[in-house]
C-alpha cells in the first residue's frame, strides 16, 4: 500500500470549509482506488493564530513541511490583517521557500456550468505563473514616510535562471497538450528591460522545442483575447503579476472564481508541491455552508496526478465533471447546493 503523507493548511475564512470538503474526497479516492492511502498532519496556521502569537508560520515551520510528499492549503487574508502581510506571513514564504518557482493554473469550461462568454465552450487553457521572483520579489521600500516627498518602490527582478526554467516549463507543459500550442503574455514595449529579456529567453527556449507553435501577446491585448478569441489560446506562460491576474479572469469566463484551481510545483521534486484553489478567503460567504469546494476537488486531482496516482486524478476529475453535468452547484454558479452537497455527490460518483 502506498502512503502519501500530505500537510493540510487551512487557513482562513472559506478555507477550512473546502480543505475538509477536499480531505474527505481524497479519502474517498483513496478507498475507492484501493492501492494508496493519505495521511494528513493538520497545520492550524492562519490570521487568528497570528493576532495571537505574532507570526503565520513557526520557527523551522518551512522545514517540517519539507518532510511531506504533498501541501494542501485553503486561503489566507482576515479582515483584521493588512492583506500585505498575510500573504507575505503564510503563503509566499511556503511557495518561495519551497521554490515552488510553477505555478500552473488550468482553466476549462465544465459540462453542466454556464459560462459568462458566449463561446465559452473554447475555454480550454493552462495559465503558467511564475511563481518565484517577478513583481513578487518583494524588492522595494518606503522612504520619507508621512512626508510630501515619501517614496515607494517595487522593483520587479527577473533573473536568466528564473526565466529560463519557467519558459522550459511552458514549452514541456505544451509539448503534451494535443494543441502544442504557447503564448508569450508580456509588456515588452513599456517594460524595456525585465521583459525585453523574459521574451528574448523565451524564443532562446523554444529552439529545444520545434514542435510546439508559439505566438505572443501583451499582457492588456490577452485579456481580450480570452475574452473575444478564447479558442485561438492553448497554454500561455506570463510573470507572477501577470499571471495572477489572467488567471482570475480565466477563472470567472470559466463560471466562477470558486472553480479555479492551481499547483505551485517543485517541478524537480526536491521540495513537496502545493494544491490550492485560486480563491480567497472568501469572508462574505464564509461559515455560510455555500463554497463552491470544486476548485478544490479539481487541485486535489492535480495533487494526486503529482503524487503519481494518475488514474485516481482522472477518475476524480470524473466525479467532478458528473456533479457539476448533474446541476448539482453551489449559488456561485447559480444553484442552491450546498458545500457539503456538491461533496456528497463527488464522493458518490467515486464510489459508483
Ligand atoms: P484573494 O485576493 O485572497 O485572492 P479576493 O479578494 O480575490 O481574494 P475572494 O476571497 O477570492 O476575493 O472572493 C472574491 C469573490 O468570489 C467573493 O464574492 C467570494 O464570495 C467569491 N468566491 C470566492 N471563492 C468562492 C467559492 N469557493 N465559492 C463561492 N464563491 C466564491
Amino acid at each position: 500500500m502506498r502512503t502519501h503523507r500530505i500537510a493540510a493548511i487551512p487557513g482562513d475564512g472559506i478555507g477550512p470549509e473546502v480543505i475538509a470538503a477536499g480531505l474527505e474526497v481524497l479519502v474517498a479516492c483513496a478507498a475507492s482506488d484501493g492501492g494508496f492511502r493519505v495521511e494528513v498532519e493538520h497545520f492550524d496556521w492562519n490570521s487568528d493564530n497570528y493576532l495571537r502569537r505574532g507570526h503565520y508560520i513557526p520557527e523551522g515551520g518551512i522545514d517540517r513541511l519539507k518532510s511531506f510528499d504533498a501541501i494542501f492549503f485553503g486561503a489566507v487574508g482576515s479582515l483584521d490583517v493588512a492583506d500585505h502581510v498575510s500573504l507575505w506571513g503564510l503563503r509566499l514564504p511556503i511557495a518561495q521557500g519551497l521554490d515552488q518557482y510553477a505555478n500552473v493554473r488550468p482553466a476549462r469550461l465544465l459540462p453542466g456550468v454556464t459560462s459568462p462568454l458566449r463561446a465559452g465552450d473554447a475555454v480550454d487553457w493552462v495559465i503558467v505563473r511564475e511563481n518565484s521572483e517577478g513583481e513578487y520579489a518583494g524588492h522595494g521600500g518606503r522612504a520619507h514616510r508621512g512626508l510630501p516627498i515619501e517614496v515607494g518602490t517595487e522593483t520587479a527582478v527577473f533573473t536568466r535562471a528564473g526565466v529560463e526554467r519557467i519558459h522550459r516549463f511552458a514549452f514541456e507543459l505544451a509539448r503534451q497538450r494535443p494543441r502544442k500550442l504557447l503564448t508569450l503574455v508580456t509588456k515588452s514595449n513599456a517594460q524595456r528591460f525585465g521583459m525585453v529579456m523574459w521574451d528574448e529567453i523565451f524564443f532562446e527556449v523554444a529552439r529545444d522545442f520545434p514542435d510546439v507553435k508559439t505566438d505572443r501577446e501583451l499582457v492588456d491585448a490577452a485579456t481580450t483575447r480570452m475574452v473575444l478569441k478564447p479558442g485561438s489560446i492553448d497554454v500561455m506562460v506570463a510573470t507572477n503579476l501577470h499571471a495572477d491576474i489572467l488567471s482570475d479572469l480565466a477563472a470567472a469566463l470559466s463560471g466562477s472564481l470558486g472553480i479555479g484551481a492551481t499547483a505551485n510545483l517543485n517541478p524537480e521534486r526536491r521540495f513537496p508541491s502545493m494544491f490550492e484553489p485560486i480563491h480567497g478567503s472568501a469572508f462574505d460567504i464564509a461559515g455560510r455552508g455555500i463554497a463552491n469546494p470544486i476548485a478544490t476537488f479539481w487541485t486535489a486531482a492535480m495533487m494526486l496526478e503529482h503524487l503519481g496516482e494518475t488514474t485516481c486524478a482522472r477518475r476524480l476529475m470524473a466525479a467532478i465533471e458528473a456533479t457539476t453535468g448533474a446541476g448539482i452547484h453551489t449559488p456561485d454558479l447559480g444553484g442552491q447546493a450546498t458545500t457539503r452537497a456538491v461533496t456528497a455527490a463527488v464522493c458518490d460518483a467515486l464510489r459508483r
